[in-house]
C-alpha cells in the first residue's frame, strides 16, 4: 500500500463517522501523490500523519436563553488544524448541519487555501449547530456572547483569528467582538470581518465574491477570452454569491440565477442585484421574493435545479456537495466551459471528475474563494499596524493575490505533469510551503 493510501486508511479507521473529512482528505492526498513521491523524507518524518491530525480540537457547550425564557443548548467547536506558517485562521459557521466532520473538513481545506494566498496564516475553522434563521436580534446576541464566553480563552490576535462563514456575518462578528473585548479588556484584531468603525477592512465584505470572479477572469485570459457577454449561473444568495454577482456584472457578464436552500430564481434579463441585496441583506428574506418583485423572473422550488440552467460559467457559492455528478453532467451537456467554486467543496468528487474529463476549466474552492481569507489577513495587517487602507488599495492587493494564485496553481500543475488540472495544482502549491515549514520545525 502506498504512503498516501495507508494514511487515508488510517484516517477512516481512526475517525469513523466523518464523511466530509474523509472526502476532503481523499481529494487532497490523492492529488499530492506526485509531490509526496518526489520527497521520500516526508514519510520518514510522518508528515502526512501529522498533517491530517488537528493540532487541537476544542468542543464546548453553548447555553443561552431564548425570547420565551427557555434555556437552549448548542454545541460549539474550534478546530485548530495547523499553525506551521502562521496563526490559525478560518471562519466560524452557524448552521444546524454543523458537526465535527464538517468543521474538520473545512479546517483541513483551510490549511492549503491559506498557504496559497502567500500570506502567513495557518488553518483553522469553527462554529456551532445553532440555526440563526428566524431568531430575534436579541437571541442572536445572547448566543454570540455565550459562544465567545468560552471561545475567548482559545483565541488571540497572534494565536487564532476567526472570521465569518455561513450564518456569521457583520452582525454576529460585532456581538462576538464586543464580548471578547469586554472579557479580555483589549481592542485587538482577534476577529476579522469587523465593522469599519471598529477595526474592519474596506473590501472584506466583497472580497470572496470579487476574488472568485478575478480568478475566473485570469483563467479566461489564459485562454484569450473575457467575461464580456458570458452567461453565468450562481448558486446561493449570501455574502459570496452577492459579491460574485456584482463583480461578474461589472466585468460584462450576465448573471441569470441565484438560490437559497429552498429554491432558485432564473432571470433571463440578468439578475437585478439591488433587489437581491434588499431581500437578503436588509430584510433577511428568502430568494423566492425576487420573482414576486422582478418582472420576467421565475422561481423554482429545489435548489439543485439551478444547475439545469444553460450557462458558460457556473459559480457554486452556497454550500458543500451542492453540485453532484448528475448536475455536473447536465452543465456539461448545456455547454459550461468554466466552473469556479465560491463555496467550500460544493462539487462532489464524482462531479469534479465529470468536469475534468470533459475539459471544463475547474477552479477548486481552496484557490477560487481564497480572496476572503486573504483580505482577512490584510485586515490583520492593518490592525497590527493601526492602519486603514482605502477600498482601492485593498481591492488592488486582492486582485494581485488572485492573479498570483492562478499563476502558482497553473505552474504547480505543469511542474508535476498535470497541466490544466487546478485541483492538483492548488493542492500541491498550497502543500509545499506548509510541508517545508513543518519539516523545519522538527517533530512537533
Ligand atoms: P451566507 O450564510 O452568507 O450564505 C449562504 C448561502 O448558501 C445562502 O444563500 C444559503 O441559503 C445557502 N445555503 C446554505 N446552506 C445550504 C444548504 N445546505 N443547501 C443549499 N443552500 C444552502 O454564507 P457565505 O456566502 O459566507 O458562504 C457560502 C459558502 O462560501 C460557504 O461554503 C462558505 O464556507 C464559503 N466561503 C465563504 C467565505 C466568506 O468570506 N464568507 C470565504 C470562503 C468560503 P439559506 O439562506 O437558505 O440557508
Amino acid at each position: 500500500m502506498s504512503y498516501v493510501e495507508s494514511v487515508l486508511a488510517r484516517i477512516k479507521e481512526q475517525n469513523p463517522n466523518e464523511p466530509e473529512f474523509h472526502q476532503a482528505a481523499t481529494e487532497v492526498l490523492h492529488s499530492l501523490e506526485a509531490a509526496i513521491n518526489a520527497n521520500p523524507q516526508y514519510e520518514k518524518a510522518g508528515l502526512l500523519e501529522r498533517l491530517v491530525e488537528p493540532e487541537r480540537i476544542v468542543m464546548f457547550r453553548v447555553p443561552w436563553v431564548d425570547d420565551q425564557g427557555k434555556v437552549q443548548v448548542n454545541k460549539g467547536y474550534r478546530v485548530q488544524f495547523n499553525s506551521a506558517i502562521g496563526p490559525y485562521k478560518g471562519g466560524l459557521r452557524f448552521h444546524p448541519s454543523v458537526n465535527l466532520s464538517i468543521i474538520k473538513f473545512l479546517g483541513f481545506e483551510q490549511i492549503f487555501k491559506n498557504s496559497l494566498t502567500g500570506l502567513p496564516i495557518g488553518g483553522g475553522k469553527g462554529g456551532s449547530n445553532f440555526d440563526p434563521k428566524g431568531k430575534s436580534d436579541g437571541e442572536i446576541m445572547r448566543f454570540c456572547q455565550s459562544f465567545m464566553t468560552e471561545l475567548y480563552r482559545h483565541i488571540g490576535a497572534d494565536t487564532d483569528v476567526p472570521a465569518g462563514d455561513i450564518g456569521v456575518g457583520a452582525r454576529e462578528i460585532g456581538y462576538m467582538f464586543g464580548q471578547y473585548k469586554r472579557i479580555r479588556n483589549e481592542h485587538v484584531g482577534v476577529l476579522t470581518g469587523r465593522g469599519l468603525s471598529y477595526g474592519g477592512s474596506l473590501a472584506r465584505k466583497e472580497a470572496t465574491g470579487f476574488g472568485l470572479v478575478y480568478i475566473v477572469d485570469e483563467a479566461l485570459k489564459s485562454k484569450g477570452d473575457t467575461l464580456v457577454g458570458k452567461t453565468v449561473a450562481i448558486s446561493g444568495s449570501g455574502n459570496v454569491a452577492i459579491y460574485a454577482c456584482q463583480k461578474a456584472q461589472q466585468l460584462g457578464a450576465k448573471v441569470v440565477t441565484m438560490s437559497d436552500s429552498n429554491g432558485y430564481v432564473y432571470d433571463k434579463n440578468g439578475i437585478d442585484l439591488d433587489v437581491v441585496k434588499q431581500i437578503k441583506e436588509v430584510e433577511r428574506g428568502r430568494i423566492k421574493e425576487y420573482a414576486a418583485r422582478v418582472k420576467g423572473a421565475e422561481y423554482h422550488e429545489g435548489c439543485k435545479g439551478v444547475w439545469t440552467v444553460k450557462c458558460d460559467i457556473a459559480l457554486p457559492c452556497a454550500t458543500q456537495n451542492e453540485l453532484d455528478e448528475e448536475s455536473a453532467k447536465i452543465l456539461v451537456k448545456n455547454g459550461v466551459k468554466y466552473v469556479g467554486e465560491g463555496a467550500n467543496m460544493p462539487t462532489t468528487l464524482a462531479g469534479t471528475e465529470v468536469f475534468q474529463s470533459n475539459k471544463v476549466v475547474f477552479l477548486p474552492g481552496k484557490a477560487a474563494n481564497a480572496g476572503g481569507v486573504a483580505t482577512s489577513a490584510l485586515e490583520m495587517a492593518q490592525s497590527s499596524g493601526r492602519l486603514f487602507w482605502s477600498f482601492e488599495e485593498v481591492d488592488a492587493k486582492l486582485k494581485g493575490i488572485m492573479a498570483n494564485i492562478f499563476k502558482n496553481i497553473d505552474a504547480a500543475a505543469k511542474k508535476y505533469g498535470f497541466e490544466g488540472n487546478y485541483v492538483v495544482g492548488a493542492n500541491i502549491a498550497g502543500f509545499e510551503k506548509v510541508a517545508d515549514a513543518m519539516m523545519a520545525h522538527g517533530i512537533v
